[in-house]
């Protein structure tokens, strides 16, 4: 299980999120941006529709730092 805060992963308060994986990450920070950020769910949506690699590649070296809890 590892620990990360919205903010670490493009969002913009200091919410935390645990996850056992990175695909449950992702599956949790979008819901969490969709029901409390809707701006920055709307800017990850063009970001995801210019280069869909392109969140991923900078979030998940942030998640792989991420020490276990
Ligand atoms: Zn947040």
């Amino acid at each position: 299980m590892k620990k990360m805060i919205c903010k670490e992963l493009g969002g913009t308060c200091d919410k935390e999120l645990t996850a056992q994986s990175w695909d449950e990450m992702v599956g949790k920070m979008t819901t969490h941006v969709m029901e409390n950020h809707p701006d920055v769910a709307k800017d990850m949506e063009k970001m995801h529709a210019a280069d869909s690699q392109k969140w991923g590649a900078e979030m998940k070296p942030k998640w792989e730092a991420a020490p276990e809890i």
